[in-house]
């Protein structure tokens, strides 16, 4: 058996109760396998897998907080410190009932190879809590997030650890931890990105990892002799990233017909109109389905699954992990899907990607596709270093131009070790390998 075998079956018995975290990993492992058996001698002396698997470290958390009533309500957190082989940890806080070790540390995984693809100097990481925002007033959400970082804070910083939004960590949540901390440390510095514009945030970062995606999706279209212009796309999900990858999409020149929620999905055969979306639930924190009393001939189904039924050449995936099963890929490739991008991490099963893959379907990975929101962030904490802001301009320039080199060196990466166009192995071979050197070069640490 392989070293990278042997290293993927002893975490599948040592952690057989975090399947995410299990998921991910073997999904890494298969697709690194040329990479690490070209250097197996070398790695295993240095216990380099087994160190790359395993987070330097992980810190759980209970968050009490008082609620309109009164009463005391008790969340757990953590956070997961992946990987600093080449820069400082980065990586969202996501805050969802869901939540726990075995997702953040599939998150903080992918986000390892993810940072390092972006050329920046990010290490991985990733934390959140099984708080839900949703149905909460304002007061409990900055009650909740004050007392996170009450714990938090002892554990990052700006040149140590710098989080950032992710599922239910938006801008307000990222302004309450923001003010916490900085009343905590006395410090006025860059340990949160995607903070609002007011006190040290980044033109283009709300938009960055949606647009980012369109970027990146339409190089992978061109390089194989395809356009976005004219197509048709659905986009799962209704939020952060969801939003802003319809309207680049669309402002590409194709057609977004469908958007959801987790508790179902709209169908607008005239194309979905964006700033009826933004009110919903940007604005007024509503649920997609009152788009049908506001927009005339759109329907509204309850369910998620049933977006990828509708026909569509472009499928971009904005949601949540796991939302394109094996059956969802079927119904996406019958339909006539031409290329899948993913805006959440890992949001479709292995079986799905294989599907896609067997089908000659484009797929570009979350940790490459999804990878221009960190990309922005780690701008954030230059602007906030050189203690000056770029133009929108500016930022969506350099935005491109990573997305295009994310794009390129996966390409490549997937050429040399791998299957031509075969992006999932080129992303994780190409971000491997600089953490993997960087690794080596640093010791037993
Ligand atoms: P938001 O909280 O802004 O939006 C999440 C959207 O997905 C909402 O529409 C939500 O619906 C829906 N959703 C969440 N959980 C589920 C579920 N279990 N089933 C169905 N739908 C669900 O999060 P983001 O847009 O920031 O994040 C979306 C994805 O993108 C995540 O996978 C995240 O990790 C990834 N990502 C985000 C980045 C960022 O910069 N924000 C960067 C890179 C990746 P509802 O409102 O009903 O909960």
């Amino acid at each position: 058996m392989s070293y990278a075998q042997r290293v993927l079956e002893q975490l599948k018995v040592r952690y057989a109760h975090e399947p995410e975290y299990i998921q991910a990993a073997t999904e890494i492992l298969t697709t690194l396998k040329p990479v690490i058996d070209r250097n197996e001698e070398k790695y295993e002396k240095a216990g380099l897998l087994e160190r790359f698997v395993e987070p330097e470290r992980i810190i759980s958390f209970r968050v009490p907080w008082v609620d309109d009533s009164g009463k005391v309500q008790v969340n757990r957190a953590f956070r997961v410190q992946y990987n600093s082989a080449i820069g400082p940890y980065k990586g969202g806080i996501r805050l969802h009932p869901s939540v726990n070790q075995s997702i953040l540390k599939f998150l903080g995984f992918e986000q390892v190879l993810k940072n390092s693809l972006t050329g920046l100097p990010i290490g991985g990481g990733k934390g959140g809590c099984d708080f839900d925002p949703k149905g909460k007033s304002d007061n409990e959400v900055m009650r909740f997030c004050q007392s996170f970082m009450t714990e938090l804070y002892r554990y990052i910083g700006a040149d140590t650890d710098v989080p950032a939004g992710d599922i239910g960590t938006g801008a307000r949540e990222i302004g309450y931890m923001y003010g916490q901390y900085k009343r905590l440390t006395g410090l006025y510095e860059g340990v949160l990105t995607g903070k609002g514009l007011t006190y040290g945030g980044s033109l283009g970062r709300k938009e960055a990892t949606g647009f980012g995606l369109c970027y990146l999706t339409r190089a992978m279209m061109e390089r194989n002799g395809k356009t976005v212009s004219g197509k048709t796309v659905l986009v799962s999900g209704s939020g952060n990233v969801a939003i802003y990858a319809a309207q680049k999409i669309t402002e590409m020149g194709a057609k977004v017909v469908a958007m959801s929620d987790s508790n179902g999905y709209i169908y607008d055969p005239n194309g979905v109109n964006l700033d009826v979306v933004k009110q919903i639930k940007e604005v007024e924190r509503g649920r997609i389905k009152e788009y049908v009393s506001r927009v005339s001939g759109a329907t509204y189904t309850e369910g998620c699954s049933g977006i990828w039924t509708i026909p569509c050449q472009i499928a971009l995936p904005c949601a949540t992990q796991n939302e394109i099963n094996e059956a969802s890929a079927k119904a996406l490739i019958a339909g006539g899907v031409e290329a899948v991008g993913e805006g959440a991490n890992m949001p479709s099963t292995i079986e799905a990607t294989e599907a896609f893959q067997k089908a000659g379907v484009l797929f570009a990975p979350g940790k490459a596709a999804n990878a221009g929101g960190v990309a922005c962030s780690a701008l954030e904490m230059t602007q906030n270093s050189m203690r000056l802001s770029w133009t929108a301009a500016e930022v969506d320039e350099k935005l491109q131009g990573i997305m295009v080199n994310i794009f390129n060196k996966v390409d490549e990466a997937a050429a040399e070790y791998a299957t031509p166009g075969d992006y999932v192995a080129g992303a994780n071979i190409a971000g491997f390998l600089k953490v993997a050197e960087a690794m080596l070069a640093q010791g037993a640490v």
